[in-house]
C-alpha cells in the first residue's frame, strides 16, 4: 500500500528536501497534495514531476498562473485551488495518509492543526506553531491519538536519543551560532539581509536564516522542545558547536550522554520521520569524522544573542507570551529584510514587544489568534515610533 502525502510548504526548502526523498522510494508514497504561496515558477516543475491531485498557491493570481501553465503542458487533471480554507482542504483531503508541515510562520498553524484533528500522521517542521499554541496543539495530538514526528534536526535528534523518556536529567540542544558568533559586536547594527541568510552549515528559508543569525531560532527550539517532550524549562540547555555535526544530545541521570550525530543535511530527520520506526535510504553522504573538522563546543553568550534570552523569558511567562514572542519576531525580521530596521532592531522590537502586550494564556485557538495580531500590531508601532526616520 503505498502512503497519500500532502506536503504544506512544497515550494520550500524543507518541502523540496521532502520531495527528494520521495523521490528515492518509488512505490512507497503517492503525492496527494503540494501547497505553496506565490511562486509559480517553482510549484510547476513539483506538479509536473509529482502530479499531485491538488495544487494549493495561497495567492489566488498565483493560482491562476499555476492552471494556466498546467493545462499547457496537459496537467488539466491536477486540480488548482487558492487561499487559507484551500491549504485546510489539502491537509485534510481523503487520501492524504500523512502531512509534513513546512509552511514557515504563523501560516502553517491553522492548516497543521487541521491535520491533527483530522487524526492524520504529521511530520512537524513549522516549529512556530507550537510557539503559537503549544498547549492546544499538543492537546489535539493527544485526543486524536495522532503520530507526531518532529522534523526540525534537534528535535528529531532528541527523540532519537530519548527512548522511553525515563531517567533524562537534560536535553542539550545544539546551536551553531550562526554567521556573526566572531563578528565584533560594534559591526551587528550594520549587518545585511543578504549577510544574515548566508549560514555557514545550512541552506534555509530566509526567515529561519535569520532567526539563525540572531539565534532566536535556538529560543524558538526551546519552546518547541519544551512542548514536544514536555520538559521544563530548566532541563533544556543551549550548547554552542559551530561545525553542526551533533544535532542534540539527551543527558541521563547516571551521566550518560547520548547524542545523535551526521552531516548537516535535512534528508536525515525527513527520511528519519517518514520511515519511523524503520529506516531508509536518504541520500545523505557518510559522515567521515577523521577527515571533518574538529568538534567544538562553548556556551552560548546572550549578550551578543538577547533574542536567545528573551525567548527563554517568554517561556517562564507563559503560553501567551510565546505567542507575543513569535508574532513580534515574524514582524522584525519582515522589517529587517525590507531594510526598514537594522539587525540590531529584531532583538529591540521582541523586547519591547514583549513589554507591551499582556501575556494571558490563551484558552482557545481564537484565543492565541487574537494575541498574535495585538502583537503584530504593537510591533508594528514600535518599529514606526523607533525606527522610521
Ligand atoms: P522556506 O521559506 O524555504 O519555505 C516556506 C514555505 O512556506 C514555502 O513553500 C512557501 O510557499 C510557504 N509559505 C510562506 N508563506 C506562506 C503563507 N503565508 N501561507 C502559506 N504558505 C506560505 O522555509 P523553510 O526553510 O523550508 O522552513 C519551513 C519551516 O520549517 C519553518 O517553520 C522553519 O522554521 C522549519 N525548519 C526549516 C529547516 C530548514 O533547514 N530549512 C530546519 C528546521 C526547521
Ligand atoms: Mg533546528
Amino acid at each position: 500500500m503505498t502512503r497519500g502525502i500532502c506536503i504544506l510548504g512544497a515550494t520550500g526548502s524543507i518541502g523540496q528536501n521532502t520531495l527528494d526523498v520521495v523521490s528515492r522510494h518509488p512505490g512507497e508514497f503517492r503525492v496527494v497534495a503540494l501547497t505553496g504561496s506565490t511562486r509559480v515558477e517553482e510549484m510547476l516543475p513539483l506538479c509536473l514531476r509529482h502530479h499531485p491531485e491538488l495544487a494549493v498557491m495561497v495567492d489566488a493570481g498565483a493560482a491562476a498562473k499555476l492552471r494556466e501553465a498546467l493545462a499547457a503542458h496537459g496537467h488539466n487533471h491536477i486540480l488548482v485551488e487558492s487561499g487559507m480554507e484551500a491549504l485546510v482542504a489539502a491537509s485534510t483531503m481523503p487520501g492524504v495518509d500523512e502531512v509534513m508541515a513546512a509552511i514557515v510562520g504563523a501560516a502553517g498553524l491553522l492548516p497543521t492543526l487541521a491535520a491533527v484533528k483530522a487524526g492524520r500522521k504529521v511530520y512537524l517542521a513549522n516549529k512556530e506553531c507550537l510557539v503559537m499554541a503549544g498547549g492546544l496543539f499538543m492537546e489535539e495530538v493527544r485526543r486524536n491519538q495522532v503520530i507526531l514526528l518532529p522534523i526540525d534536526s534537534e528535535h528529531n535528534a532528541i527523540f532519537q536519543c530519548l527512548g522511553d523518556g525515563q531517567g533524562v536529567r537534560r536535553i542539550i540542544l545544539t546551536a551553531s551560532g550562526g554567521p556573526f558568533r566572531q563578528w565584533p559586536l560594534e559591526r551587528l547594527a550594520g549587518v545585511t539581509p543578504e549577510q544574515a541568510c548566508a549560514h555557514p552549515n545550512w541552506v534555509m528559508g530566509r526567515k529561519i536564516s535569520v532567526d539563525s543569525a540572531t539565534m532566536m531560532n535556538k529560543g524558538l527550539e526551546v519552546i518547541e522542545a519544551h512542548w514536544l517532550f514536555s520538559l521544563a524549562p530548566d532541563r533544556i540547555s543551549v550548547l554552542i558547536h559551530p561545525q553542526s555535526i551533533i544535532h542534540s544530545m539527551v543527558e541521563y541521570l547516571d551521566g550518560s550522554v547520548l547524542a545523535q550525530l551526521g552531516n548537516p543535511d535535512m534528508r536525515t530527520p525527513i527520511a528519519h520521520a517518514m520511515a519511523w520506526p524503520m529506516r531508509m535510504e536518504s541520500g545523505v553522504s557518510s559522515l567521515n569524522l577523521a577527515q571533518g573538522p574538529a568538534l567544538q563546543f562553548e556556551e552560548p553568550d546572550l549578550g551578543r544573542f538577547p533574542c536567545l534570552g528573551l525567548a527563554f523569558q517568554a517561556l517562564e511567562q507563559g503560553a501567551g507570551a510565546s505567542a507575543v514572542l513569535n508574532a513580534a519576531n515574524e514582524v522584525a525580521v519582515q522589517a529587517f529584510l525590507e531594510v526598514r530596521i537594522p539587525f540590531t532592531g529584531i532583538a529591540r522590537v521582541v523586547e519591547e514587544t514583549l513589554e507591551h502586550c499582556q501575556s494571558r494564556v490563551p484558552e482557545s485557538l481564537e484565543a492565541v489568534l487574537a494575541i498574535d495580531g495585538e502583537a503584530r500590531r504593537t510591533a508594528q508601532d514600535r518599529i514606526r515610533q523607533t525606527f522610521s526616520s
